[in-house]
Order: structure tokens, then C-alpha cells, then sequence
């Protein structure tokens, strides 16, 4: 039977196509800036996302924490969300390594950060205090997508406060499928963008940052220094070319699996879900720890992986189809028919 991973987009395998595109690509020493693979991945992704420049790097924690380095200094401080993946997931890489200060924020339900907040959690300026330089969004976060008009606001407040401006735009995709507008309506309120190929984009490795030709150009010097210089990488870079090629629109898919997910979940007693909550590829369900404790290896006996405990995060990507959503809610209903 087929394993159906529905832990995270990150599980998703090289396509035969990817697999083709990688065995084919011309590569050279990146580090040189000679891999022609590479430049063209780097050229597409800034082509896509409306910026100068663009800057491949092994993982989406890489692009982040390049941007931190980028934005600020020793001393600096940057303002995230309080389960932004660039505050709580990264293991303080910006802390650990470049002497930046975060000041989390709790997330509004809405994903959004309240700008009233963050206006009054910036620092005076004061030799007691952390210079505040950087704002970081994420989108999607939790599956929900930022509202376009609230980037626009975003982005007037940082140039009001002189705050550079940053997305964690890991599944920036997906929010630009399910708003159904050009990427660059997103990216482009943004001094930079971390966008990964690696989730649901179905790319093995990578992620890119955006921005301009200076900022990507400093990014590309602390990229060196982090070890992360990748020689013939265009191997590597040839599955992204194929995944923001070819998988961009398919996203939806990915959408309407996870919609699908909700429905047959909620159909079910003893399943707190609510369909309606679901705007991209994550589907939420709440279940009692025990129940939870039982189910994940109820579910892995029957090939199907998921994983969390009070708050279960379900996943829908590029190797999971309708017919394994059926066979999903199928286990899900055998298993509260006899809870
Ligand atoms: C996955 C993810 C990243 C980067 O993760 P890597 O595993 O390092 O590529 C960054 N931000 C968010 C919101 C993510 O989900």
C-alpha cells in the first residue's frame, strides 16, 4: 500500500521530471558565480518575484537567517511573531550567530502582526536599549494568508518607522494561488523574500531570498561565511527551475485536497474541525490527548503518517491525491467508530 505522508510538505520526492532536469543540468562552481544552472534559477525567481536579484541557499532556516544577517547588525534587534518560523523554529540562529535581538509578538488569529503592538514594542532610541531595524511577516503562517491590504499598511508603517521590511514567504505560493494574483502583488511590499522550493513546490532542497541587488549581494557574502557556498550546485538548482515552473498552479490541488480533508474530517463525531478555516494546504484538528496519543499509531499501521498531539497538523502536497484523502478520512472514521 502507499505511504500517505500528511506530517508535512516537506516529504514531497523528485519528480521523474525533476529527476531528468537534475541528471541534465549544466553545472559549474558556484561560488565562482559560474554555475550556469544556478544563475538561471536566481534569474527566474527574481524574474517571478519582481526583485533584482536573487540568491539560492541550502533551506529556508538558511534564507531567513541570511536575511537577519543581512538587515542588522550586532546589537540589532528584529520583531517577529511569537511562533514565526524565524523566531521560535530556527534555533536562534539570529541570536547565535549575529548578535541580533528578536522581540516576538503573539500572531493575531488572522496571522497578521498588530501594527498598534509592534509600533509600541519598538525600542526608543537609547544606549539601554537593542537597535529595532526589521520587521518579519510569514505567509502563509498556519496555512492562513496575510490580506493584501494589511501588506500594503505593513509596508506604509515600516517606511514610517524606518523598519526594513522581511517575508518569510516560504509558501508565499500558495498564498498568491489561493488569493488567485501574481506573486508580485505579494513580494512586492517586501526589502526582502525567503521563499522555499522544498514544500510544496516539491523541489528536494533550496529556497531562495529576494531582494535587491545590495541586499542580496551582502546575503551572498554571509552565505559564504555560514559554510554555505554549494560549488556545482546546479544540480541541485535544476529541480527548482522545474518546481517554479511547473508546480506553481498545481498548488491548488494541494488546496482543494486539504478543503476535502476538512469536510470528510468534520463529517465525523468526535472530530473538532471547522472546514471553513481552511485557506491553503494545513488542515487543524483538535482531539483530546489520549485520543491522539492512539491515533497516530492507529493511522501508521495503515500506512498513513501524521504527526502532533492536541493540535494535529494534516499536510496536503504534491504526492498526496484525492483518493488518498478518501482512504484518510476512511482510517480517521474507523478509528472514532470504535473510540
Ligand atoms: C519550512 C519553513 C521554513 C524553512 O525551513 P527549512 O526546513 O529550513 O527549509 C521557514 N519558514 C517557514 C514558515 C517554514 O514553514
Amino acid at each position: 500500500m502507499k505511504i500517505i505522508d500528511l506530517r508535512s510538505d516537506t516529504v514531497t520526492r523528485p519528480t521523474p521530471a525533476m529527476r531528468a532536469a537534475m541528471a541534465d543540468a549544466p553545472v559549474g562552481d558556484d561560488v565562482y558565480g559560474e554555475d550556469p544552472t544556478v544563475n538561471r534559477l536566481e534569474a527566474l525567481g527574481a524574474e517571478m518575484l519582481g526583485t533584482e536579484a536573487a540568491l539560492f541557499a541550502a533551506s529556508g532556516t538558511q534564507t531567513n537567517l541570511l536575511a537577519l544577517l543581512s538587515h542588522c547588525g550586532r546589537g540589532d534587534e528584529y520583531i517577529a511573531g511569537q511562533t514565526a518560523h524565524c523566531y521560535r523554529y530556527e534555533g536562534g540562529g539570529a541570536a547565535v550567530l549575529g548578535g541580533i535581538q528578536p522581540q516576538p509578538l503573539d500572531f493575531e488569529p488572522d496571522g497578521t502582526l498588530d501594527l498598534a503592538k509592534v509600533a509600541r514594542a519598538i525600542k526608543p532610541t537609547d544606549p539601554h536599549f537593542a537597535r529595532t531595524r526589521l520587521l518579519c511577516l510569514e505567509n502563509t503562517t498556519a496555512g492562513a494568508v496575510l490580506p493584501l491590504d494589511y501588506l500594503g499598511r505593513a509596508a506604509a508603517f515600516a517606511r514610517e518607522r524606518e523598519l526594513a521590511l522581511h517575508l518569510d514567504g516560504a509558501r508565499i505560493f500558495n498564498a498568491a494561488v489561493k488569493l488567485g494574483v501574481d506573486v508580485r502583488e505579494i513580494s512586492r511590499h517586501f526589502d526582502t523574500v525567503s521563499v522555499c522550493l522544498s514544500k510544496g513546490l516539491g523541489a528536494p532542497v533550496g529556497s531562495l531570498l529576494c531582494g535587491s541587488r545590495q541586499l542580496i549581494g551582502t546575503a551572498r557574502r554571509w552565505r559564504k561565511v555560514l559554510g554555505g557556498g554549494m560549488r556545482q550546485a546546479g544540480s541541485l538548482a535544476a529541480a527548482g527551475i522545474v518546481a517554479l515552473t511547473s508546480h506553481v498552479t498545481r498548488l491548488a490541488e494541494d488546496h482543494a485536497n486539504a478543503r476535502l480533508l476538512a469536510e470528510g474530517l468534520a463529517s465525523i463525531p468526535g472530530v473538532a474541525i471547522d472546514p471553513a478555516e481552511v485557506q491553503t494546504n494545513m488542515v487543524f484538528v483538535s482531539l483530546a490527548p489520549d485520543a491522539a496519543d492512539r491515533l497516530v499509531p492507529f493511522l501508521r499501521e495503515r500506512e498513513i503518517l501524521i504527526s502532533g498531539r492536541e493540535s494535529i497538523r494534516l499536510v496536503t502536497h504534491l504526492d498526496v491525491t484525492a483518493a488518498d484523502i478518501e482512504r484518510t478520512v476512511a482510517a480517521f472514521r474507523e478509528f472514532f467508530a470504535h473510540a
